[in-house]
């Protein structure tokens, strides 16, 4: 799980983009006087905090939820709602444009597959799913909402979340929280101990203690198998103890001083060379398995662990 920073301009993007989308030829008067434009940009912008209040709201009017998720969602002629937006088209806002705008390379959910957009003039070649972080089926208004839109791999989306229940109150939401300063990958048995996969489990310790949002982590890692599923990678961890043991500190001095390129590049560049991985906290969503080398390698020493780069909310 890694948090999602994104800009105003791409969520005032998709707005302009999608607004138009939304059945509105459909609402009878009592959807028509509920859902004014002021009412769908502020259901289009809304933000995770805001989810349940809105909830609430619509809750209390007497709406027709069948025409709702007709507008929001759309039907099989992808003519309008959320459907409209994942058809392919070159000239208008689609699914592309969103995933090309926010450049997640790597699923956030999972940290492990590549999720990156390859789109060009002439055509759309792939790009990450949109998770409904709230179900479309059970809240379909949020259908085309920017922050219900969670970018992600086809395995997290369709295999491990698929039809499983997320909510605010019980999960991570990637773009309001951040699951590196809760929890931290770490390994059953100290490494320096371990030579073969068997000699250890990978596992996760809280990094907070802010009991809640560790108990809305542990559900994330349950639900999308994290665990299951980083135990396939011990022999990354293995390897890292093993290069680590290669260049130690007194080797990588060596380098520093000895060797004009990396005497350029600096000491975390070359520890990020030996790890195969970025060393920055803002930087674990460029490459698949990041926060699992970054957090293994702070056990292991070789690279120390910082406070927290400064980093924007989405509030
Ligand atoms: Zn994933």
């Amino acid at each position: 799980m890694i948090k999602i920073f994104v800009d105003d301009s791409v969520v005032n993007e998709f707005y302009e983009g999608v607004k138009k989308y939304i059945g509105k030829h459909l609402f009878t008067s009592e959807e028509t006087s509920y859902f004014t434009d002021k009412k769908i940009k502020e259901i289009i912008k809304c933000k995770p905090a805001d989810f349940e209040s809105l909830i609430n709201e619509i809750k209390n009017k007497s709406l027709d939820i069948g025409i709702i998720k007709k507008a929001f969602v759309g039907d099989e002629k992808n003519l309008y709602g959320y459907k409209k937006f994942t058809t392919k088209a070159k000239t208008q806002y689609r699914g592309y444009n969103l995933a090309d705008a926010l450049k997640i390379d790597v699923c956030p959910y999972c940290n492990k597959n590549y999720t990156y957009t390859i789109m060009n003039k002439s055509k759309q070649y792939t790009r990450p799913d949109f998770d409904h972080f709230l179900s479309k089926e059970k809240y379909p208004y949020f259908a085309l909402s920017f922050y219900n839109l969670i970018p992600s791999c086809q395995i997290c989306n369709r295999t491990l979340k698929h039809t499983t229940e997320f909510t605010l109150d019980t999960h991570i939401h990637p773009y309001q929280d951040d699951f590196n300063s809760i929890k931290k990958f770490t390994t059953t048995m100290p490494l320096v101990l371990c030579n073969q996969e068997k000699d250890f489990e990978i596992t996760f310790k809280n990094k907070s203690s802010d009991t809640l949002q560790i108990d809305k982590a542990d559900k994330n890692i349950k639900d999308l198998a994290l665990e299951l599923q980083y135990n396939r990678h011990k022999d990354i961890v293995l390897e890292l103890k093993d290069r680590y043991d290669l260049y130690n500190d007194a080797s990588i001095q060596v380098l520093l001083k000895d060797t004009k390129i990396f005497k350029d590049k600096g000491e975390e560049y070359v520890k990020s060379l030996i790890m195969c991985s970025d060393t920055k906290d803002k930087n674990i969503n460029k490459r698949p398995l990041s926060k699992l080398i970054k957090d293994i390698s702070e056990e292991l020493g070789l690279i120390q662990e910082k406070k927290m780069d400064p980093v924007s909310s989405t509030g």
